[in-house]
């Protein structure tokens, strides 16, 4: 099935130079880009993207790294996508994820680990339609 999912490349991501090598490893895995951007979020704008959060212990930490720096934003769409770019992922605790995953190779944290994912359809649709509007997505 088609699918749709938002991928950020994170603030530690980006300083780390890392954005050609996440980009590398979606290209790779036969996933297509069809909108993409850099952006910087403020504290509220990192809080409303993470509301599902809101409450746990780690939302003001994780919602403060969100706006420190620049993010790539990003839609994928493939062959079920939303599932492929988390396996690309790997688990949200580096030191869990499996070999060859980019947070395994490149997180320094379980917070800075590089890259978000949408979950599901309906987290996908709520993240996509956060930062991009119809124009901005390739419909081809
Ligand atoms: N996070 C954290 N501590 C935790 C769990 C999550 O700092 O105990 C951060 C981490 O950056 C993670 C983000 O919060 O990527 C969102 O958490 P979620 O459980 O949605 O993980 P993800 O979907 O990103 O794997
Ligand atoms: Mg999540």
């Amino acid at each position: 099935m088609i699918q749709r999912t938002l991928s950020i490349i994170k603030p530690d991501g980006v300083s780390r130079n890392l954005i050609g090598e996440v980009i590398k490893r979606i290209e790779s895995a036969g996933l297509k880009i069809i909108a993409m951007k850099m952006i910087r979020m403020n504290k509220v704008q990192a809080k409303g993207f993470y509301q599902v959060h809101e409450g746990k212990p780690f939302y003001e930490s994780l919602t403060d790294f969100m706006s420190s720096g620049p993010c790539v934003v990003m839609v994928l769409e493939g062959d079920n996508a939303i599932e492929k770019y988390r396996k690309l992922m790997g688990a949200t605790d580096y030191r869990m994820a499996e070999e060859g995953t980019i947070r395994r190779e490149f997180a320094t944290d379980i917070e800075k680990n590089v890259v978000h994912g949408s979950d599901s359809p309906e987290s996908a649709h709520f993240e996509i339609g956060y930062f991009f509007n119809q124009l901005e997505i390739i419909n081809e």
